[in-house]
């Protein structure tokens, strides 16, 4: 088996004190997962609903589940009993579905707001003028059983340094921003989640508080 237990402690330990590890397993087997978690690992994430459940359903109930992929509005049900955290909310209709299933199960759902700043194509994420949009706009005001925690966004997938690292600069203003004008009696918005593998180390000099990485722990993924 892959070094799992000498790779987490690897991550772990370039990770300042205040950086916590959510520790990516999508499409990898459970005794990957066990291993990081014989270490102290708790938080965890994974981006397909059906292999969430089923790694939910068998691994230890104290793990703590981020969902952080695209989270189609159909599926929040199955997930809204057991998920920690919904990492990349990325629209109104989402966040409030999230609500009304969270309410359902008696629960509040943290959440966070998924940001699109890569100059990447893709469908996925809130421009900042969506975002300030979103905030502004003031219905989720009314959503009492989701509680919006903070940011989450992915860098480019470059070599460019710089262009990394702007790009982590210019969600940090946003989140500096968003704060000030909606959250400044909220200390639970306080998560600012970027850095994967090839990019936390300058994700945590950017002031991340989580960061989200998968290969760097348990190797490639074999889909
Ligand atoms: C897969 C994934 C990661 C982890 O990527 P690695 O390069 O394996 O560290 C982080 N964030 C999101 C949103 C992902 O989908």
């Amino acid at each position: 088996m892959y070094d799992v237990k000498g790779q987490l402690h690897q991550v772990l330990d370039a990770l300042p004190e205040g950086v916590r590890l959510v520790a990516i397993s999508k499409y990898h087997p459970n005794e990957y997962i066990e291993a990081a978690y014989e270490e102290g690992q708790r938080i965890f994430g994974e981006s397909h609903e059906q292999e969430l459940r089923q790694k939910h359903e068998t691994l230890p109930k104290d793990i703590e589940w981020h969902f952080i992929g695209h989270l189609q509005t159909n599926k929040v049900k199955y997930i809204a009993p057991y998920v920690t955290m919904v990492e990349a909310v990325d629209s109104l209709k989402l966040l409030k579905e999230i609500d009304k299933q969270a309410a359902k199960c008696g629960r509040v759902i943290d959440v966070l707001l998924e940001l699109h700043i890569a100059e990447e194509e893709t469908k996925y994420g809130l421009t900042p003028d969506a975002c300030r949009q979103l905030l502004a706009d003031g219905e989720w005001r009314e959503l009492s059983h989701v509680r919006i925690c903070g940011l989450m966004m992915m860098a480019s997938y470059v070599d460019d340094e710089q262009q990394i690292r702007s790009e982590f600069r210019l969600a940090h203003s946003l989140f500096d921003e968003i704060k000030e004008r909606y959250f400044a009696d909220a200390p639970w918005f306080c998560e600012r989640s970027w850095g994967m593998s090839h990019d936390y180390p300058i994700a945590v000099e950017e002031g991340s508080t989580m960061v989200r990485v998968g290969t760097s722990i348990f190797g490639p993924r074999v889909y």
